[in-house]
């Protein structure tokens, strides 16, 4: 990433090495953990030298302000944390590039007449807690306070230990009508995840929709047992259950086009080598292009796991962790994008399966994404990437729309 280094993406390059993960390869920032410690105090210095002032809300999301803060600001920015062994692209691009388009303003003399702010929004990944969008679905009341505050992580450490560790008041945590009264527009710049822009052989996308998305829980619970003393015909083994449950998850997706599920979390308990299980919990991230379809597609994975685990003499319970519908970006923002970033056919719009704070804020206040280009299509990935020269169009794409709305 040497060359960043000089160019518009000195901010990527400056925090290449935070947060690498030399088992999984790529990076791993998670939650208020060292990495997204260094990621979170790294970002307020850059804000402060750019002349903004940082503030963290009750829900631990960091907003730095260009003038007085709110109303009707005009809000950018993405998320600094990462999936386990995620790439260098996902969250930071849109952060780095929010806080280049607005140093490129002030240093043009630029003077805006509705406040600005830059917002990085904690836990998108969902890595650490296990909800995506923790950050800004507490912010907009998407998720209940009681709820979030009980979340755990890998070590048992609830949100409300780890919110109060992170010096805010667990109490406080939940919806926050006056942050969210400030924005009076989102945009979110994103590295695509996909190919959508490889294809169009363009730099830069405008967000049109996402595809409905939720994550279920399953925990399928036999009987733990002696891995020699026990005879096959005896077992109640959850984690055969659960390998064949997957491969379920995988069929029942043929009846519904566009439709993606994905198991890619398991969690076997007690995990000793020469014991049988006695649960396992896997995870299911699900998405389709409707609410309706997403429902029939869990509801018929739901029916294929029950079944899987009958054969094996287990039982399987199925809880909904998070559910975000269909997000449609408001149209007259995506063609007032689109017009003011040139001709159509040089910024399409397009849609994607990946969920984003963008996402759920769009619920809230009007909300709009840019996308740049990934020539692997990759994500999640070390092998995720963005070109130097298409990470510049993105940002010269919103330093554009700021000028245009401030
Ligand atoms: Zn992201």
């Amino acid at each position: 990433m040497s060359e960043l280094a000089h160019g518009m993406l000195a901010g990527l390059a400056e925090i290449a090495d935070t947060g690498r993960d030399s088992r999984r390869g790529g990076y791993s920032r998670h939650l208020w953990q060292g990495a997204d410690l260094e990621l979170r105090a790294w970002f307020a210095l850059r804000a402060e030298r750019l002349g903004l002032s940082v503030e963290t809300d009750r829900n631990g999301n960091l907003w730095a302000w260009w003038g007085e803060p709110g109303p009707d600001a005009v809000v950018t920015g993405s998320h600094l944390d990462s999936v386990p062994g995620g790439g260098a692209y996902d969250g930071p691009l849109g952060v780095v590039s929010a806080l280049e388009a607005v140093a490129r303003l002030r240093a043009s003399g630029f003077t805006p007449s509705r406040p600005c702010a830059v917002l990085v929004c904690a836990e998108e990944e969902g890595s650490r807690f296990g909800i995506a969008c923790l950050g800004s679905r507490l912010l907009t009341g998407g998720i209940d306070a009681d709820r979030a505050r009980a979340l755990i992580d890998a070590d048992g450490i609830t949100l409300a230990q780890a919110a109060r560790r992170a010096g805010l008041d667990p109490a406080h945590l939940g919806a926050d009508r006056d942050a969210l009264a400030r924005i009076g527009l989102f945009i979110e710049l994103h590295v695509e995840q996909g190919r959508g822009l490889v294809d169009l052989g363009r730099p830069v996308a405008v967000a049109s929709s996402i595809l409905a998305h939720g994550r279920w829980r399953l925990t399928v619970t036999g009987q733990g047992n002696h891995a020699g003393a026990t005879p096959m015909e005896d077992r109640r083994d959850p984690l055969v259950a659960a390998a064949r449950a997957i491969v379920a998850v995988q069929d029942a997706t043929g009846g519904h086009p566009g439709a993606r599920a994905t198991v890619g979390r398991l969690e076997v308990v007690p995990g000793g080598t020469n014991v049988i299980a006695s649960s396992v919990h896997a995870w299911l991230d699900a998405r389709a292009p409707t609410d309706a379809e997403t429902r029939d597609l869990v509801a018929a994975i739901a029916a294929a796991v029950g079944e899987a685990a009958q054969v094996n003499g287990c039982s399987v319970a199925v809880t909904e962790e998070s559910w975000t519908g269909t997000v449609t970006f408001d149209p007259e923002l995506v063609g007032r994008f689109r017009s003011v970033l040139g001709a159509d056919a040089l910024v399409p719009a397009l849609p994607t399966g990946a969920g984003h704070d963008a996402g759920v804020l769009a619920a809230s206040v009007p909300s709009a994404m840019l996308f740049v280009r990934n020539p692997t299509g990759v994500s999640h990935s070390p092998e995720e990437f963005a070109e130097v020269g298409d990470c510049v169009a993105g940002i010269d794409a919103l330093e554009t729309l700021l000028r245009s709305l401030l």
